[in-house]
């Protein structure tokens, strides 16, 4: 199953999208990963990123998609895989769809208020990304990470403001790929909600899996 999750920064997409990998068995693909990952190994492509990167502007459309496909292609991606952070505009959406059909996309919707209440208290572990939040969400051991053992840092976002713009942005960029998947019949909505595991229960039922809380 290939499968999407929409959601604003802060939405909870990176805990979601860990969830839903042990239940489906297929990897996490992470664009801005991707991206470092093909910089660090100084491909045709990872010049070509690096260099729209460098100039200060946005990664063009046709490389991400080409970055993601081949990744998509790869052996582990067979049974399909989630896709955090792609596609973030119609047309991405439109060229994957030609390549690699989506199957599912989720959106995680959480009001903008609460999106700000969130950012402000978030942590993230510095090795595998699990995502904490001192209230919402903590660690059981406080600063270390309950997956791995790791440190968790706080994250620097949090100024209201920036928050709000990056909100907006948000919004514009995924309406339309929203309508996208809303129009092929393939868009399933999941309220966030307060407590993780009520969400994730919502993102297995979303997917059609069976939810047992371990
Ligand atoms: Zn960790």
């Amino acid at each position: 199953m290939l499968c999407t999750i929409l959601g604003a920064p802060g939405a909870g997409k990176g805990t979601q999208a860990l969830f839903l990998k042990d239940k489906l068995g297929v990897p996490i693909i992470a664009t801005g990963n991707l991206l470092r990952d093909a910089m660090k190994a100084e491909t045709e492509l990872g010049k070509s990123i690096k260099d729209a990167m460098n100039s200060g502007h946005l990664v063009p459309d046709d490389l991400i998609v080409d970055l993601v496909s081949k990744r998509l292609a790869e052996e582990d991606c067979k049974n399909g895989a989630i896709l955090d952070g792609f596609p973030r505009t119609l047309a991405q959406a439109e060229a994957i769809d030609k390549i690699f059909p989506v199957d599912i996309a989720i959106s995680i919707e959480v009001s903008d208020e609460e999106i700000i209440s969130r950012l402000t208290g978030r942590e993230i572990c510095t090795k595998c990304q699990a995502t904490y939040h001192v209230e919402y969400n903590p660690t059981s051991v406080p600063g270390i990470c309950d997956r791995c053992g790791a440190m968790i840092t706080r994250r620097n976002d949090d100024d209201r403001e920036i928050v709000k713009e990056r909100l907006v942005i948000y919004h514009s960029e995924t309406e339309p790929v929203k309508k996208h998947y809303e129009d092929l019949g393939k868009l399933k909505i999941v309220v966030g909600q307060k407590e993780v595991a009520d969400t994730q229960r919502l993102m297995a039922e979303a997917v059609g899996v069976k939810y047992d809380n371990n």
